[in-house]
């Protein structure tokens, strides 16, 4: 029997069908991807690129510890405001997106290779380095990692050294000085040493109200200033003096352990009960022992794939890359991670690479019930991701507007953390 004009249709479409399934058979092997760093950049990274990929992009993620705690709200830990285990999010949701998860620290990454720590190495496609930032103690005299883990704590990486600081504050001698030395510029967190004064004055109130806070700066200036001076005068007046660049010289030039004290770069003195010395930042040691930074602190990227401009297949984001205009935070990082993940699919060939837009906003909580906030969009420029349009809380604002901001934080804390590490 002749096949009608309906059978050979069906035959076509079955044909169809065959040709249309004979390339997944013969698809090529997935292509490697591999996340060294699993903080908000690099977890959200991994797990977006995985899980939008359909299975077509292996994703490793090198992370060093099991567990990763956030710098953000560790301030709030300090203020009596958040408790430590809730700053803490391990990889189980990660592998559940299929990321293969290795928790070594990779030694140093190259174009298609990452080096761990145990001498084996990762061949891969493309890698995305997220290591967040080292800091540089060769500029002080006395100040080292051995002295910031067990006498000054920088508390600038979130762990024991954070705990370590609340314990100091929380014994400080009655009238005792708490003294604070923020970094120059750029560093992590542009208003986290302020929003950290502004947890110590909350617990000094309590406990130890003739207390004094001494910030000897490395900046005339800083992030939301003029929101904190009121805020410090509003809630714990006269406890708080700000002394910047111009008295200070431009920072620290020593620290001595034994005798509590901090020097600065103008030569004079200062003895505190408990000191925080927060020293100048780069980038994550892989980054700079990886050639990522060239002969700089961070890592020169292209400002719409984040490719390194001087390793080729290499992105690097977060606080470890120069960007241009974001600063260094969490709420950057995940959001590069985004547009990083989405253009690292389509260099692959897995879907269409879109504009990259990119956003930030870093909230500071001044006392309980009292937040403020400053953010700004980005999109990337010709030679660096630019801002476009900025907003900041405002001097004098209502308890109820401060007390919104406050609770926004909170929901932007569940929230970052679940698209992160969830
Ligand atoms: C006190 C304080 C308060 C802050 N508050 C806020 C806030 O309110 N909002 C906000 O948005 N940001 C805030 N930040 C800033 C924010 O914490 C950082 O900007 C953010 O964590 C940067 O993310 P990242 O992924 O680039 O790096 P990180 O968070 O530092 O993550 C890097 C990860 O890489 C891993 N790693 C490093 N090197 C290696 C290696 N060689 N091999 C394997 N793994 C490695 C580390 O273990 C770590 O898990 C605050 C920071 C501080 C210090």
């Amino acid at each position: 029997m002749q096949p009608t004009r309906r059978d050979l249709g069906k035959l076509v479409a079955a044909a169809g069908a065959v040709t249309l399934f004979a390339p997944n058979v013969a698809r090529a092997a997935a292509q490697k991807l591999i996340v060294v760093g699993g903080g908000p950049g690099g977890a959200t990274l991994a797990k977006y690129a995985a899980k939008d990929s359909g299975g077509a992009i292996d994703v490793t993620l090198v992370e060093q510890n099991p567990l990763h705690t956030t710098c953000f709200f560790s301030n709030l830990y300090l203020g009596g405001f958040w408790d430590l285990d809730k700053l803490s999010h391990g990889y189980d949701a990660m592998r559940a997106h299929g990321v293969d998860v290795i928790h070594q620290r990779a030694k140093a990454v190259e174009s298609g290779k990452v080096i761990l720590a145990d001498g084996s190495t990762l061949v891969a496609d493309r890698v995305v380095v997220a290591p967040g930032i080292d800091f540089k103690f060769d500029l002080y005299d006395g100040y080292d990692e051995h002295v910031a883990a067990t006498r000054i704590p920088h508390a600038y990486k979130a762990g024991p050294q954070t705990q370590l600081l609340k314990k100091q504050v929380e014994a400080m001698p009655e009238g005792g000085t708490f003294i604070i030395c923020p970094p120059p510029n750029p560093f992590r967190c542009p208003p986290g040493p302020y929003e950290r004064v502004s947890m110590v004055a909350s617990i000094m109130k309590q406990k130890n109200p003739s207390g004094k806070i001494l910030i000897l700066d490395a900046k005339d200036k800083h992030s939301k200033m003029a929101l904190f001076q009121e805020a410090w005068e509003r809630h714990t007046p006269g406890m708080v003096e700000f002394v910047p660049a111009e008295f200070t010289g431009g920072g620290i030039a020593s620290v001595d352990a034994k005798a509590m004290t901090v020097t600065t770069l103008d030569d004079e003195t200062f003895e505190g009960d408990v000191i925080n010395m927060i020293p100048a930042q780069k980038a994550g040691k892989v980054a700079i022992d990886s050639g990522l930074t060239g002969d700089g602190d961070w890592a020169p990227v292209d400002p719409v794939t984040m490719e390194s401009t001087l390793v080729k297949g290499v992105h690097v984001l977060g606080d470890a890359c120069a960007n241009g205009d974001m600063p260094k935070s969490g709420f950057s990082a995940n959001s590069q991670a985004k547009v990083v993940a989405n253009q690292v699919r389509a260099a692959m060939g897995v879907g269409k690479a879109f504009p990259p837009r990119f956003r930030n906003t870093c909230w500071s909580l001044l006392a309980e019930d009292d937040g403020v906030k400053v953010g700004a969009d980005y999109k990337s420029g010709k030679d660096k991701i630019t801002k476009t349009e900025g907003f900041i809380s405002q001097v004098g604002e209502s308890a109820d507007i401060r007390a919104a901001t406050a609770s926004e934080a909170v929901g932007w804390y569940e929230a970052i953390s679940r698209d992160a590490w969830g």
